[in-house]
């Protein structure tokens, strides 16, 4: 029997997600009841008595002593972010007493500064970080299944609310997406690319072994216009939101030289063409300047990696808006780690190369005026240290703000999405409690205390001053 399932992408909640949020209004109230008496007696009183009416209204209000705005640096004291179901309503510097009563006791979060949920705009869930052997020849698609759901959850945990998922074997992406949207899984909100496009003997190809040993299993090498518009169908058709090509060579594969570009100029153009006649955007995997520059040409949304980018494409990616995503904590890793990961000299020696001149390019791109959006590769490195790529970002010369902006309201952009990287009224109440000043020290972004995703505490608890782990 076959089943038909309509799918709505980032659908309202599902009535498990209904329940459990329910049930987390309830863990937080009870919470507040004991953290309350900073605000108060009165307010404490109230707090008990409306306990419950604030569970069945979905109302909630959550208190810190701080929220920044990623888009102007901007910095409320007292912030209070009002929720209704799993939307903001409103964020105001308010009193206890000035919270409207529907809305119940307030949830306190403490000394902490709240800024919206991060956004990381390059991850592979349903990849996990591997040695080079077992990445690919002892893993099948169900090791990646199965592990799959831990990496969402730890993602999530660790502060990303949203990730653009660019690249997943069979479908599972979209498998992952739906089962989170449907309240089954913890996990951030996904958008997926499905199989990434990529040319024979590209990077998405198996290249360096025999003839016998070849990719199995849905998506493989697609070349040639026609069947690249076919599988960019194909791929809208089983639930991709965004398109994913690699438009030249990578690191970790063992085809030629890191920068080399992968397909034409005409078959960028019809990937992209047909992308657009279905209403999703493409990420581009380039490191190298020709195929960078094929990409921008063509009408890419981002140009992932980009550190070979160079005068011309800088002048490209200004001139046609393009976003680059300099992924710079996964460099960092695969030089420290790659050797025990068992990678090929000739991979290690890649990425050698490419360290030597990206903070310079990635300079020239920033005092360009181009876009940058906040990226990580993740799977190549553990889900969940996804935020380590703050500092790295800063020492290769991103300004600590901007850093938290390529996180926040540029991926929000990057993504066409106005309902997250923001804390504004109608945006999911997407949002997230650190320590300190996250500009000061954007390190206290690698330990969020609180987890909000869609108004429902995922990580911590009123009042808390240590992260869970
Ligand atoms: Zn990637």
């Amino acid at each position: 029997m076959i089943t038909l399932r309509l799918f709505r992408p980032h659908a309202p909640s599902s009535p498990v997600h209904r329940a459990r949020r329910a049930r987390a209004m309830r863990r937080a109230s009870a919470l507040v009841a004991t953290t309350v008496a900073a605000w108060g007696s009165a307010a404490g009183a109230q707090a008990v008595t409306t306990r419950a009416a604030a569970a069945a209204s979905s109302k909630a209000a959550f208190h810190a002593a701080r929220v920044l705005d990623p888009a102007t640096g901007t910095v409320m004291a007292n912030g209070v972010i009002l929720v209704d179901h799993d939307t903001i309503v409103r964020v105001a510097s308010l009193t206890a007493a000035a919270v409207p009563k529907e809305y119940g006791a307030m949830v306190e979060l403490g000394d902490v500064t709240v800024l919206p949920g991060l956004i990381d705009v390059h991850t592979h869930l349903t990849s996990s970080q591997a040695s080079y052997y077992d990445g690919l020849f002892r893993r099948s698609v169900l090791d990646a299944a199965v592990r799959a759901p831990g990496n969402a959850k730890r993602t999530l945990e660790a502060g990303f609310t949203t990730v653009r998922d660019v690249g997943a074997g069979d479908y599972l992406d979209v498998a992952l997406r739906n089962a989170i949207n449907a309240g089954d899984l913890p996990g951030p909100r996904m958008f997926v690319a499905t199989t990434v496009l990529s040319a024979t003997g590209g990077h998405g190809d198996l290249n360096g072994f025999s003839p016998y040993l070849r990719i199995e299993g849905m998506g493989g090498p697609v070349d040639g216009i026609e069947p690249i518009r076919k599988r960019v169908r194909t791929n809208v058709k089983y639930g991709a939101d965004v398109i994913k090509v690699t438009a030249g060579a990578g690191v970790l594969s063992e085809e030629e030289s890191v920068g080399a570009p992968q397909y034409t100029q005409a078959e960028l153009d019809a990937l992209v063409d047909e992308a657009r006649m279905w209403g999703r955007k493409v990420a581009a995997h380039a490191h190298g300047g020709e195929a960078i520059k094929r990409a921008i040409r063509a009408g890419v949304a981002s140009v992932e990696h980009a550190g070979l980018i160079d005068d011309e494409g800088v002048a490209l990616a200004k001139q046609h808006g393009t976003y680059l995503v300099p992924d710079v904590y996964t460099d960092v890793y695969i030089i420290e780690q790659g050797p025990a990961m068992g990678l090929p000299e000739k991979i290690l020696d890649k990425e050698r190369q490419l360290r030597k001149s990206q903070e310079q390019n990635w300079g020239k791109a920033r005092a360009a005026g181009v876009k940058f959006a906040f990226g990580t590769d993740a799977g190549v490195y553990p889900h969940g240290d996804n935020a380590k790529q703050f500092r790295y970002l800063v020492e290769v010369g991103f300004p600590p703000l901007m850093t938290i902006q390529m996180a926040t309201v540029n991926a929000a952009d990057l993504l066409g999405n106005a309902k997250v990287g923001r804390l504004t009224p109608g945006a999911y109440a997407d949002f997230i409690a650190v320590k300190g000043d996250p500009v000061a020290d954007v390190k206290t972004l690698e330990a969020p205390l609180v987890v909000v995703k869609g108004g429902v505490m995922v990580k911590g608890a009123a009042g808390d001053t240590k992260p869970k782990r």
